[in-house]
């Protein structure tokens, strides 16, 4: 996905903007003009409250994870402080892989500083002393800021031991690259690829917060994620709660991608509607009719032109039999072709299982196989259709990570909520286009 291009951030001063208001505006390089926008004031308030209350105001906050899954983070970081056994550990996931998502990307090259001080209050809320921030290889700008951040904080105190002459508080962020494994952004993965081994994922329970990184007790969070935390403290978690909906509090940063007017990356509260973002985004490209809107990337799955009213929170989405995950809208007009892009979708995840367990190991590879069936061959195609489900069904109850248990997601919403491959549907591709469908060269 080609990173979206800076105009198409919202312009910064816009007062909706929370999480990318320093974007654009901030001298990314410099801690000087960091802390003259605002930053480091949240540290110190952090230091002032005490670890204690700073996770009570994550928790008031109801702040989710904005990695995919939306777990509760004040309850993470209550559980993680909570742990007897030492050291503790800190994860940044900046490992951001899932198709169609760019929204790291667009905070850690615009606003590094954030990212530097919200590890650090999370990492004295939680009690670790050592962070570590896991960021794809193919963010070469991105580490390069990073690093120039976490060096001039390192100089000024910020970082390292006695922070802001606080002697009982040290802590300190090594960066960690990637290699290209879309698995290496799953927990437990970057848990062996930071180690030194295999990037493969471990089966939970245990979770991280009680046995992690080194085997010890390990908070990760996304990137997202923590840098609301610093609004969190300045604003106070009660306030921080009041915009959004009841259950999906606060703003999330949404990127659209594929046929619209200006793809990029957009804040927007919870509970804001699929139609408004796209309206924001100006709509579909050259005012072509919607076919499809990929909500949550290849885990996630396809909604309809019919669910354009659906608000964006995470109670909405859930009953609409969707996700929000890490916040794709990869939108398609009617001249999508969509059996080529299930393919595409099916052979990534064939090509991306770590193949630890057989039922993603042979499951993606069936799946791709029952697809490429369909597409080529155009009988009427119950037999795949129904290997699919079942295929589809043993990946999500039996894989032992989240790859595997979604990588049948996109098929799925295609096949149930735009009739992809069932007669009454007409093909969703043009005559003519028949060899877009074959699948990439294994
Ligand atoms: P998960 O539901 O297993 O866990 C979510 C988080 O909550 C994890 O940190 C986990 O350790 C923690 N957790 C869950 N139950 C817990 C408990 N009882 N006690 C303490 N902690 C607990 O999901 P996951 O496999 O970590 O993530 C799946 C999501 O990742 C998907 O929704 C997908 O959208 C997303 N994803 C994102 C990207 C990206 O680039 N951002 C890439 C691939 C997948
Ligand atoms: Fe590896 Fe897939 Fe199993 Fe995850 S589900 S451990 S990616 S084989």
């Amino acid at each position: 996905q080609e990173p979206p291009a800076r105009e198409s951030v919202p312009q910064a001063g816009d007062a909706s903007l929370r999480l990318l208001r320093r974007i654009g505006a901030v001298d990314p390089e410099s801690l000087d003009d960091y802390r003259a926008h605002g930053g480091y004031l949240a540290l110190r308030r952090a230091l002032e409250i005490g670890p204690a209350e700073v996770v009570r105001q994550v928790s008031e906050a109801k702040l989710t994870g904005r990695g995919g899954a939306a777990f509760p983070t004040g309850r993470k970081w209550e559980a993680t402080a909570g742990q007897p056994a030492q050291p503790h550990y800190l994860v940044c996931n900046a490992d951001e892989s899932e198709p169609g998502t760019f929204k790291d990307r667009v905070v850690m090259e615009g606003d590094p500083f954030a990212v530097i001080e919200a590890m650090t209050i999370a990492g004295f809320a939680t009690g670790c002393r050592r962070g570590y921030l896991y960021i794809r290889g193919e963010y070469p700008r991105a580490v390069r800021r990073l690093r120039n951040a976490i060096d001039q904080a390192r100089e000024r105190g910020l970082l390292g031991r006695s922070i802001l002459g606080r002697e009982e508080f040290d802590f300190d962020v090594e960066i960690r690259r990637g290699a290209g494994a879309y698995i290496c952004g799953e927990e437990t993965a970057i848990f062996n690829s930071i180690e030194g081994y295999r990037g493969e994922p471990r089966s939970k329970p245990p979770f991280p917060v009680e046995q992690g990184l080194f085997g010890k007790p390990t908070v990760v969070n996304n990137v997202e994620t923590l840098i609301n935390v610093p609004l969190i403290l300045t604003g106070g978690g009660a306030e921080y709660a009041r915009t959004g909906t009841a259950d999906s509090t606060g703003t999330r940063l949404f990127c659209l991608s594929g046929n619209v007017r200006r793809p990029g990356v957009y804040e927007v509260p919870f509970g804001t509607t699929l139609r408004q973002l796209l309206d924001l985004a100006g709509g579909v490209e050259q005012d072509r009719r919607l076919r499809a809107v990929l909500l949550g990337g290849a885990a996630g799955g396809f909604v309809g032109p019919d669910q354009l009213d659906l608000p964006l929170s995470l109670e909405a989405v859930r009953e609409a039999g969707a996700t929000l995950g890490s916040g794709v809208v990869l939108v398609f007009d009617d001249t999508a072709d969509l059996p080529a892009l299930l393919l595409r979708i099916a052979a990534f995840f064939r090509d991306e299982s770590c193949g630890q367990c057989v039922p993603c190991r042979v499951g993606t590879v069936r799946q791709e196989e029952a697809l490429q069936r369909l597409v080529r061959d155009r009988g009427d195609g119950a037999e795949d259709l129904a290997l699919l489900r079942e295929v589809g069904r043993a990946m999500r109850d039996s894989s032992i990570c989240g790859l595997g248990q979604t990588a049948w997601n996109a098929v799925e919403s295609a096949l149930d909520r735009l009739g992809t491959f069932t007669a009454a549907q007409p093909p969703d591709r043009t005559p003519g286009d028949r060899d877009a469908t074959r699948p990439p060269e294994t």
